[in-house]
């Protein structure tokens, strides 16, 4: 519900879950499965003979930088939420007016987030919109298309930069302190290691800053059901029929391969369910 309706409008998903309870699937909201239920309750006291686990990467990078805890440091996922939805859509403890205008927001990172997060921010007539990468455009994941639409709209891009601290007034974010960075020898990723600049260490006007830097699985489901099995990275291990190490229970979509896309979420979903069709016929 945070992806903003200029890119996707509420009604296109409405209209797919409407379809999709006429064929008769039904959905049980406000259950956190791990939490309420577990996977065990599920299939041995609720009868299920399979599971799929679609529980995405919903836990936001933290950069681990003093004051990151003061107020308007947003995570991407609640400043999305906030600044697309209504207050009356959103949960008690977000509806306070997050007021964008004529402030200076800093969104940090990237992606595919971090361009929702400075749309969404020229949308609620910020002063100015700053999108900080520690590497190049060259080494940027998100689509161009993306960043072409955010520069159009007024976007700041400030490449080679890091935050290094945020400082406060009055418990608010006030600045960045920033410092440049160089590319150096590519990391695991393949992709040219940012390393700091000795002396370049800077100050940027900050009113709202956003950390759009990553999303990772929650470790719940881990924690919550015997014999599933993940990776150093929180994913959970499958083989090529989507099968989880718990007999019965499957997985797909970025709870299996990190933060990624909706097509290999889609295309996860339809290939586990097959998998599990030969499975249920098995038993
Ligand atoms: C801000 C943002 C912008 C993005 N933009 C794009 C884009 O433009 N194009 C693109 O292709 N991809 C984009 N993505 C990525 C895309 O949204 C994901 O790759 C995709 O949604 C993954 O699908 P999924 O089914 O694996 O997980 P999700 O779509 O994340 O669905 C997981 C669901 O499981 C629920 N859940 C989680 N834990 C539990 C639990 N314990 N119990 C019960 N329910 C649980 C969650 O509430 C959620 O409804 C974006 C992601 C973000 C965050």
């Amino acid at each position: 519900y945070g992806i903003p309706n200029f890119k996707m409008r509420k009604e296109i998903l409405q209209d797919k879950l409407e379809y999709l309870e006429r064929m008769g699937i039904e959905f049980v909201c406000n259950t956190v499965i791990g939490k309420d239920v577990t996977v065990d309750d599920l299939m041995r006291e609720r009868g299920f003979d399979a599971v799929f686990l679609g529980t995405g990467a919903p836990v936001g990078g933290e950069m681990k930088i003093e004051g990151e805890e003061l107020a308007n440091v947003y995570q991407a996922t609640e400043f999305l939420v906030r600044g697309n939805l209504e207050p009356e859509q959103l949960p008690e403890n977000m509806r306070e007016p997050m007021d964008c205008a004529d402030k200076d927001v800093l969104v940090v990172g990237g992606g595919d987030t971090s361009m929702d997060c400075v749309r969404t921010a020229i949308r609620l007539e910020a002063k100015s919109v700053t999108c900080m990468y520690r590497r190049t455009e060259a080494e940027q994941k998100g689509r161009e298309e993306e960043r072409k639409h955010a520069r159009e709209e007024g976007v700041e891009f400030m490449y080679l930069t890091i935050p290094t601290r945020f400082t406060g007034e009055n418990g608010r974010v006030a600045a960045a302190e920033c410092e440049r960075m160089r590319l150096g020898e590519p990391d695991e990723s393949g992709r040219r290691r940012p390393e700091p600049i000795p002396g370049s260490q800077f100050t940027l006007p900050a009113d709202i800053v956003v950390l759009a830097i990553g999303y990772s699985p929650d470790e719940l489901m881990e924690k919550t059901t015997p014999g599933l099995r993940t990776t150093p990275w929180k994913t959970v291990r499958v083989d090529e029929d989507y099968a989880t190490t718990r007999p019965g229970v499957f997985a797909g979509g970025d709870n299996v391969n990190g933060a990624d896309l909706v097509v290999t979420a889609m295309a996860d979903g339809r290939r586990a369910s097959e998998a599990i069709h030969r499975y249920l016929e098995s038993l």
